[in-house]
């Protein structure tokens, strides 16, 4: 089951027209490990693709993470990616990283730089002994041995580079480095997700054809909007932002439900229009929740028995 990479699970897997996957977060404690498992129960029964797990800026909580994401390989039936961030690590840290995973038969890794610890829009320092760049760890990551890696990619440019064009070309670089597929920051303009990838195959055709994972979170609150947009780097757009605020209502006490309710709806239309436009995934973050993305996906028509009779 690891020996598989995300690549050949997207192209071969079977059950869904478009196959879903999900992001879960290293718990901190083991009340949030417990919730966590109940979580991954719960998604096993749909058959993600994949699921990942982020890995803490600087690794505060390593070897909680390598040993989780270490269980999801050995004791559940899925297909677990570890992040491996470069912040604050040692070139030689990383290669030790990377064998605890191989030991735990983790062959999938999203290698990513990772942003300053505390405030990621800090300046960033490389670690003395460390890398600049991700598509340095990439390189370090493919001559370790056989692993599979996949990259970050920015729908809207990352917040470190000056515009799209010097964007794309760094993408590039990760790609031809040895990456199979990148995941998107969070968007909720699918626009900005269309135009990402036609800007990949216009530079290089051959690396266009690798998959671009697009990422989604459904807002569940308007304590969530905050989250979102710091995973987003940006603000909300403004038409998404009013039908939140719509849906709380003017009263002194916000429509907790309706806020929901209308997240939850944001979240399916925005997915439904990726799969109309042929996304290769759908990649959602949980905050190792099951229940949201789970009711997007049932508006969707995923269910466990759809993908059940399709598998047998
Ligand atoms: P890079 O690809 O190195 O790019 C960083 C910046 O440098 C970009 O502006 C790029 O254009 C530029 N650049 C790249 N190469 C060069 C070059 N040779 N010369 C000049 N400029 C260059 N962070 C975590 O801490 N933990 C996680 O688990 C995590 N998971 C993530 C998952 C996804 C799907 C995404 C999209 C992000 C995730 N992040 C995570 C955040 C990520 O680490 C940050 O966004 C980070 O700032 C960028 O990482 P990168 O790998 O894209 O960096």
């Amino acid at each position: 089951m690891t020996g598989e990479s995300v690549a050949q699970r997207l192209r071969e897997h079977p059950g869904y027209r478009v196959p879903f996957s999900v992001e879960f977060n290293p718990p901190r404690d083991a009340a949030g490990e417990s919730r966590l498992w109940r979580t991954v129960r719960e998604f096993e029964c749909l058959h993600p693709a994949f699921v990942s797990m982020t890995y803490g800026a600087g690794g505060s909580t390593k070897d909680r993470t390598v040993r989780i994401t270490g269980e999801l390989a050995t004791q559940t039936t899925l297909l677990p990616v570890a992040h491996l961030t470069a912040v604050g690590h040692s070139i030689a840290e990383l290669r030790s990283l990377v064998g605890s995973y191989a030991d735990s038969g983790i062959r999938n890794l999203l290698v990513l730089r990772g942003d300053p610890p505390g405030d990621p829009l800090g300046e960033w320092r490389r670690h003395p002994e460390g890398v600049e760049y991700a598509d340095e760890l990439v390189r370090i990551v493919r001559d370790l041995g056989d692993f599979q890696v996949g990259v970050a990619s920015f729908p809207q440019g990352h917040h470190r580079s000056p515009d799209l064009a010097h964007d794309t070309r760094h993408l590039v670089a990760k790609l031809r480095a040895g990456a199979e597929y990148s995941i998107t920051q969070m968007f909720f303009d699918v626009e900005h997700y269309l135009r990402l990838r036609d800007r990949v195959v216009a530079l290089d055709p051959v690396e266009g054809v690798k998959p671009v994972i697009p990422e989604l979170m459904p807002i569940t609150s308007l304590r969530t909007v905050r989250r979102a947009e710091e995973l987003c780097g940006r603000p909300l757009p403004a038409a998404i932002r009013a039908r939140l605020e719509r849906a709380a209502g003017t009263g002194p006490v916000e429509d907790a439900a309706a806020v929901r309710a209308e997240g939850i709806r944001i979240a399916t239309e925005i997915a439904q229009r990726l799969i109309d436009e042929g996304a290769p995934c759908l990649h959602f973050i949980t905050l190792n929740f099951a229940k949201a993305t789970s009711e997007v996906l049932t508006n969707l028509g995923y269910s466990a028995h759809q993908t059940t009779t399709a598998v047998a």
